[in-house]
């Protein structure tokens, strides 16, 4: 079995709350939200960090974004606002190493942020 945890969150091995999901793409609510929209959108594929993307994972990456875009809209954030975030190693406080994009919103967000 995976040591991932977004991958065994995807297998169904561990519980998550999902709010959507495609052939590419699962998201689902952040365990410890830091605002009150805090979803993460997850490709189905393992890629450890945004370093190991290649030009064949394009589509997917644009599938998460487009996919973060649209849960911001269906929560009413589109016009007000909303903070999408990819953390890329420890130093930036990725913890998880299957590369995700947290989406944030309800919340006025300041930069640069912390
Ligand atoms: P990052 O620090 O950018 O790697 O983001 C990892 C995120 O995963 C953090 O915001 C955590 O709160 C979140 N997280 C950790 N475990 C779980 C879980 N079991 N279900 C949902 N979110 C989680
Ligand atoms: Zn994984």
């Amino acid at each position: 079995m995976s040591t991932c945890l977004f991958c065994r969150i995807l297998s169904g091995a561990v519980p998550a709350s999902k709010v959507f999901e495609d052939d590419r793409v699962v998201a689902f609510d952040d365990i410890n939200p830091q605002a009150p929209m805090h979803v993460l959108v997850v490709p189905k594929t393992h890629v450890a960090t945004l370093n190991d993307l290649a030009p064949g994972h394009d589509g997917l990456v644009g599938a998460l974004v487009r996919t973060g875009a649209a849960i911001a809209r269906t929560r009413g954030f589109d016009e007000s606002g909303y903070r999408t975030v990819f953390n890329c190693n420890a130093g930036a406080g990725q913890t998880v190493f299957h590369i995700h994009l947290h989406v944030l919103g309800g919340r006025t967000m300041t930069w640069p942020p912390g």
